[in-house]
C-alpha cells in the first residue's frame, strides 16, 4: 500500500490530527440523525442458534514529522470532499478486471457499485458462523476469512466472547432479493438507509461481513455495540485488518445509518491507520489520493 506505515512514530502525529478531527466531525455531523438506538434487525437477522464455539500501535519514540501523517488542513479537507461524494449520483459501473487491482481497498458504495457478474476470484468457507442463516453466504475472500477467524479466536481466548458471522458474501443475486422485501417494507428512502441496491454491497466483494454474538441472540441490531462483545469488536478488529465501516458519525459519508455489526478487511496496516484517524474508508481513500 502507497501509505503503509513506516514505523511506529507516526501514531503521535495521528493522535494529534484524530483529535482536530474529532472536533470537525462533531461539528458537521450534530443533528445527522444516524437513527441509532431503534434496535431493528435491518438486515434481514433473526434469532439464530450458533452452530460452532467458538496491540495497539506503538505510541512511543520522538515527535511524529509533520510529512509522515495526515495535518489537520489534510483531514478537514477530505471530510469536506466525501461529503461532496457522498451526494454524487451513482458512477458506471466497474467490470472486475477495472476493479481487481485494488485489492484490499476496493470502494464499493452508493456511488461506486460492482457489475452484476463481480464474483470474488476465490471465496474461502467461514468457520464461525450463526445456524441458520443462508448458507450461501458463509465465505469471503481467504485473506479476509483468516483473518476473521483470528479475530474470532482472540475475541474467545483473551475475553470469553464468542462473535460469529451471520452473512458474509452475498451475491448481485442474493442482494437483490434482499432490497426488494425492504423497499416493499420500508419504501425506498427508508430502505436505502440500512440496506444496498444491488451492486452497491460491500457484501458483493467477499470482504465483508455481518456479526453478532449470544447476547443479542445472534440479532442485527444497535444494541451489539453496547455489548462487551460489541465494545471488544469496535477496539480490536483493526488488529485482524478489520474496521467498522459504517460508524455513528458516518452516515452523511457512507449513506447508512450506524451498523455496529459490518465489519470490512482492509488488512491490518489500512485498518490501523483508519482506526486511530477514525474516519471513514471514503475519506482514507481520498487522503491516498485515490
Ligand atoms: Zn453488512
Amino acid at each position: 500500500m502507497a501509505i503503509a506505515m513506516r514505523n511506529t512514530r507516526k501514531h503521535s502525529g495521528i493522535v494529534f490530527v484524530s483529535l482536530i478531527l474529532a472536533a470537525i466531525l462533531i461539528i458537521t455531523s450534530a443533528g445527522c440523525g444516524s437513527g441509532s438506538g431503534s434496535g431493528g434487525t435491518p438486515e434481514g437477522g433473526t434469532a439464530a442458534p450458533v452452530s460452532t464455539d467458538a496491540e495497539q500501535p506503538g505510541t512511543d519514540g520522538p515527535e511524529a514529522p509533520a510529512e509522515e501523517g495526515f495535518t489537520a488542513e489534510q483531514l478537514a479537507a477530505a471530510h469536506e470532499q466525501a461529503l461532496a461524494n457522498a451526494k454524487m449520483d451513482a458512477q458506471p459501473a466497474m467490470g472486475q478486471a477495472e476493479v481487481a487491482p485494488q485489492g484490499l481497498l476496493l470502494l464499493v458504495n452508493k456511488q461506486h457499485p460492482l457489475q452484476s457478474d463481480y464474483v470474488p476470484a476465490e471465496l474461502k468457507d467461514i468457520k464461525y458462523y450463526a445456524s441458520d442463516r443462508s448458507a450461501s453466504t458463509r465465505y469471503m475472500v481467504p485473506a479476509a476469512a483468516d483473518a476473521f477467524h483470528a479475530l474470532c479466536e482472540a475475541a474467545k481466548e483473551e475475553a470469553g466472547y464468542t462473535i460469529v458471522m451471520t452473512t458474509a458474501y452475498r451475491s448481485y443475486g442474493f442482494q437483490q432479493i434482499l432490497w426488494n422485501n425492504y423497499v416493499n417494507k420500508d419504501g425506498e428512502a427508508a430502505a436505502s438507509r440500512y440496506s444496498a441496491r444491488p451492486g452497491t454491497s460491500e457484501h458483493q466483494t467477499g470482504l465483508a461481513t455481518d456479526i453478532s454474538a449470544p447476547s443479542v441472540n445472534y440479532r442485527l441490531t444497535n444494541e451489539f455495540g453496547g455489548t462487551p462483545e460489541g465494545q471488544w469488536v469496535a477496539e480490536n478488529a483493526h488488529r485482524f485488518g478489520f474496521i467498522l465501516r459504517f460508524t455513528k458519525d458516518g452516515e452523511p459519508i457512507t449513506g447508512y445509518i450506524y451498523e455496529p455489526w459490518h465489519i470490512r478487511y482492509v488488512g491490518p496496516e489500512t485498518a490501523a491507520e483508519i482506526h486511530a484517524l477514525g474516519i471513514t474508508l471514503e475519506e482514507y481513500l481520498i487522503l491516498l489520493g485515490r
